[in-house]
């Protein structure tokens, strides 16, 4: 395989940004080798510098539920684009899209736009602070909430886990505002709420996390924390940034049949550009600025060009059938390939989750909690993705990131998936 002009492009980089990207994970550092640079995408398939063409199953890291160069997607941004990019002030697509959303959604009222999921998730936990007038927080240990402060946080050591932070740079007293409890354990929850019972001001979870593996919770341990909640008066934040308008329209909260305090949203919303939002009932979103004192702002939030890609998804995925058709596909995908899987009794297994997949270099069926996954086997995923990469097949480089299936995927596609990733797996496991 040629990856000349990638590995030429990816030197330049080097010199001029950190590790030569602009989000870490691109750097390719846990699966070895060059990151590929990408010239264009159209529908599942994606070409990268040197002419190689794959079938993506990244889409960006979940945003492209259509795949790539959706032609109503493309033709509203060009449209909408030929009139301004920009205003700082209202127009009619805000009004548009926020109204697709709320009456699509029966678990929020009001919404706010911002630009990106970190700045939605980092709005709704003032907001929660700011309703409350509390200031812990807690979050779970495997859950992916955005890059600020006080979430940059995992379990610390000690009785109640205040969280140590994972990067440098964020105060300790910012970390000590999260407490970090592992995944799907009532017992734990129930005892940090009884010591603390006034302290908390929002407990936030990936109802589907889906950014350290794809840990599934039981309906039964988010009914629990629901019901924990509002007992004693705390917000419950479900963090929907991969999960919005990706297992159905209405999200985790529509599928588990849960209604959360806050959601927080990203990713798909915004249709392939840079979106996020959060929204709640109308009497908690009356607390933000300029109703209310909590104060949040952006110059480009509700930008017209990104409130139109938006609307244009959003549309489509509110046809009859979008995702069970999503959901089947990826069936088909995961079924065909966890079959081989089982012939050939290799340590791992796929998982799935309407149209988001995941693969588990271990024998384990139920893998919901972070400590479950065996950091070791990721030399396996490495082998896995280099032969993918080499025949025609990208997916996220990282065994700790889950995989997407767009609508744009054909069936061809996806057989063709099953026997390289077969064929993969049987050098990976050689
Ligand atoms: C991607 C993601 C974020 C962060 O969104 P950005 O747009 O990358 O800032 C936050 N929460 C979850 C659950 C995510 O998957």
């Amino acid at each position: 395989m040629n990856t000349k002009q990638s590995e030429i492009l990816f030197e330049k980089a080097k010199t001029l940004m950190p590790g030569g990207v602009n989000s870490p994970v691109r750097a390719f550092k846990s699966v070895g080798g060059t990151p590929i640079f990408f010239q264009k995408g159209k529908g599942s398939k994606v070409t990268d510098v040197d002419d190689n063409e794959y079938i993506d199953f990244c889409n960006s890291w979940g945003p492209l539920i259509l795949g790539h160069c959706n032609p109503e997607v493309e033709n509203a941004i060009i449209e909408t684009v030929k009139n301004g990019t920009t205003f700082g002030a209202p127009t009619s697509l805000e009004n548009e899209l926020a109204e697709l959303i709320i009456s699509n959604h029966k678990f929020i009222e009001k919404i706010r736009f911002v630009s990106s999921g970190t700045e939605a998730v980092m709005s709704a936990l003032r907001l929660a602070r700011g309703v409350t007038g509390r200031s812990k927080i807690i979050k779970f240990e495997g859950c992916y909430h955005g890059h600020s402060d006080s979430l940059l946080v995992k379990a610390g050591s000690g009785l109640i886990t205040f969280g140590a932070s994972t990067s440098a740079g964020v105060p300790e007293a910012f970390a000590n505002e999260t407490i970090v409890l592992p995944l799907n354990d009532e017992e734990k929850l129930t005892q940090t709420l009884q010591q603390l019972p006034k302290d908390i001001a929002a407990v936030i979870i990936e109802p589907i996390p889906a950014n350290n593996g794809l840990l599934l919770q039981s309906k039964k341990f988010l009914t629990h924390l629901r019901e924990m909640c509002t007992q004693y008066g705390i917000l419950l934040i479900f963090d929907e940034v991969i999960s919005g308008f990706r297992v159905g329209f209405e999200g985790a909260a529509g599928l588990y049949e849960i209604q959360p305090d806050i959601i927080t949203f990203g990713k798909i919303i915004g249709g392939g550009m840079p979106v996020g939002a959060y929204a709640a009932s109308k009497e908690i979103m009356s607390n933000v600025s300029p109703d209310g004192p909590v104060y949040q702002a952006g110059t480009l939030s509700g930008n017209p060009v990104a409130m139109a890609a938006g609307i244009a998804q959003l549309k489509q995925c509110l046809t009859p059938y979008f995702y069970n058709i999503l959901q089947q596909k990826t069936d088909v995908l995961v079924d065909g390939i966890n079959k081989h899987i089982e012939n050939k009794g290799y340590d791992c297994h796929l998982f799935n989750i309407g149209s988001i997949f995941w693969i588990a270099f271990s024998k384990e069926k139920h893998i919901n909690s972070a400590d479950k996954i065996d950091s070791n086997k990721m030399t396996l995923f490495s082998k896995l993705h280099k032969y993918l990469l080499e025949n025609g097949i990208y997916i996220g480089p990282s065994g700790y990131e889950v995989g997407f299936v767009s609508s744009a995927h054909s069936m061809e596609d996806i057989n063709r998936t099953i026997e390289v990733f077969s064929k993969g797996l049987d050098v990976a496991f050689a």
